[in-house]
C-alpha cells in the first residue's frame, strides 16, 4: 500500500494573526510542486486558524489548517477552552493531540487524549496523535513498550473505520526543539512498532494504510533520511515549519 505523505508544521504559541497571514502567503507563493502529491497541513494558534484557513482559500492551495489542541465536550462552562464543532466552522480539519508539550506543561493525560480523539472523530475532524518517550524512558530501554502503550490508550474504543481517519506522529520529547534528531533507525524502529501495534488493534489493512509521521528537529537538512523509511510517511515540524522557505523544502521532500 502507498500511503500519501503528509507534512504538517505545528507553529505552536508562535505568531501574531498579521505575521501568520504573511507565513500563510509565502508557503502557498513558494511552493513550486504538485500539491495533490502531499497533504499539507499547517496548526497554528486558535486566533490565527480563520486567517491562515481564508489565505489559502483565496489563494486555491490545498494546505489544510489543524489546530493544536481542543476539549472534548461541545460547549458549556469551560472557560478557555475551544470545542470542536467552534473549530469545524472555521474550516478546521485536523487537530493535533497529546503532543509532548500539552503532556508536560498541561497535564494532559492518555485519558484525556483519548477523549479529544473521540470528540474530534464525531464531530468529523482528524486527530494528528502524538506520542514519544523521554530520554529516561529510552534510556531504561522502555521506548517502545511506552510508545506502545501511549498509542493503545489512545486509540481505546474507537473502531477501525475511524481509526483510519488518524494519523500517528511519533515525537521523542528528547529531539523536541532540541536539534538533535533521532536517527533514521531509532525512528523507524519506533514507527514500525507503533504500525504493529496498529495492526493489533485494527488489522493488518487498515494499521497498512495509516500514517504515521515522525517529529523531533526534522529539517531540510536530514528529512529525506527520515522519510526514506518504510514507516515514515511525513512529519509533525516545529521550528522549520516557522520559516516559509524551510517548510516548502519539507513539502518538496515529500514529493
Ligand atoms: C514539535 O514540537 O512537534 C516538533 C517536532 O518540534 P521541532 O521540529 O522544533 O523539534
Amino acid at each position: 500500500m502507498t500511503r500519501k505523505p503528509m507534512m504538517a508544521g505545528n507553529w505552536k504559541m508562535n505568531k501574531t494573526v498579521g505575521e501568520a497571514v504573511v507565513l500563510a502567503q509565502d508557503i502557498s507563493n513558494q511552493f513550486k510542486g504538485t500539491w495533490e502529491a502531499c497533504d499539507v497541513v499547517v496548526c497554528p494558534p486558535f486566533v490565527d486558524l480563520k486567517p491562515a484557513y481564508t489565505v489559502f482559500e483565496f489563494d486555491r492551495v490545498p494546505i489544510s489548517v489543524g489546530a493544536q489542541n481542543v476539549y472534548w465536550e461541545e460547549s458549556g462552562a469551560y472557560t478557555g477552552e475551544i470545542s470542536v464543532p467552534m473549530l469545524k466552522e472555521i474550516g478546521c480539519e485536523w487537530c493535533i493531540i497529546g503532543h509532548s508539550e500539552r503532556r508536560g506543561y498541561f497535564g494532559e493525560t492518555n485519558e484525556d487524549v483519548n477523549k479529544k480523539a473521540k470528540a474530534l472523530l464525531a464531530g468529523g475532524l482528524k486527530p494528528i496523535i502524538c506520542c514519544g518517550e523521554s530520554l529516561e524512558v529510552r534510556d531504561a530501554g522502555d521506548t517502545l513498550e511506552f510508545v506502545c502503550a501511549q498509542v493503545r490508550a489512545a486509540f481505546a474504543g474507537i473502531d477501525a473505520a475511524q481509526a483510519v481517519k488518524c494519523v500517528v506522529a511519533y515525537e521523542p520529547i528528547w529531539a523536541i526543539g532540541t536539534g538533535r534528531t533521532a536517527t533514521p533507525e531509532q525512528a523507524q524502529e519506533v514507527c514500525l512498532a507503533i504500525r504493529e501495534t496498529l495492526a493489533e488493534l485494527f488489522g493488518a489493512e487498515s494499521a497498512d494504510a495509516m500514517r504515521v509521521l515522525y517529529g523531533g528537529s526534522m529539517n531540510p537538512g536530514n528529512v529525506d533520511m527520515l522519510i526514506a523509511q518504510p514507516d515514515i510517511d511525513g512529519g509533525l515540524i516545529g521550528g522549520a515549519a516557522l520559516k516559509a522557505p524551510s517548510f516548502v523544502q519539507l513539502i518538496e521532500a515529500c514529493i
